[in-house]
């Protein structure tokens, strides 16, 4: 009796013990320089995704999958100050932090993507539902959805909910240095 009793206390420990280092894992990415912008659109083998991604970003990017409500990458995000974020699948701009705002959903939200070239809106019918997904334009990677009309007080009425974990933020002011304009020349017209 005591000894199943205390496999039993052993087991939940483990369990407490493994739960808690994946959600150390599932956090968003940050960097102190913006990745390089792709070229040309992002193509990888399975194998080569998973080598590349964390196990979590490839369930949420190459599966369509969902992170947790309230996570760690949504903390994360309620306390990050300005920057950027791109795509943790092939570093893609993807949203800013002039366009986040706190819709108390649970997932990072933003009423406007940075450049609406870097993604790709499709609609989705999964889960008896019809969403807008919202997809990577340049690796296809699953970010999140797009709802609209929810009357958020925002510049545009539309949310996307992206997963934290596809994301990488980038610091503002520790992006790379833009280009300095021209010095104006004073001397002579
Ligand atoms: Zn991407």
């Amino acid at each position: 009796m005591k000894k199943s009793l205390f496999a039993l206390m052993l087991l939940a420990l483990g369990l407490l013990v493994a739960k808690t280092f994946a959600e150390e894992k599932q956090v968003m990415q940050t960097k102190d320089q913006a990745p390089p912008q792709p070229a040309a659109k992002v193509e990888k083998t399975e194998a080569e995704w998973k080598a590349s991604l964390t196990p979590e970003q490839y369930r949420v990017l190459r599966t369509a999958g969902t992170e947790p409500a309230n996570s760690a990458t949504y903390k994360q995000f309620k306390e990050q100050k300005g920057g950027t974020y791109y795509c943790a699948g092939c570093g893609t701009e993807l949203f800013s932090s002039d366009h986040k705002f706190d819709s108390h959903c649970g997932w990072p939200s933003f009423f406007d993507a940075s450049n609406n070239k870097n993604v790709t809106l499709k609609q989705d019918v999964s889960l008896g539902m019809v969403r807008t997904e919202v997809l990577c334009a340049n690796c296809n990677g699953h970010l999140g959805h797009l709802f609209q009309g929810e009357g958020f007080n925002t510049p545009k009425d539309q949310r996307y909910c992206i997963n934290g974990v596809t994301l990488v933020f980038v610091p503002a002011g520790e992006k790379k240095p833009e280009t300095k304009p021209e010095e104006k020349k004073t001397d002579g017209k």
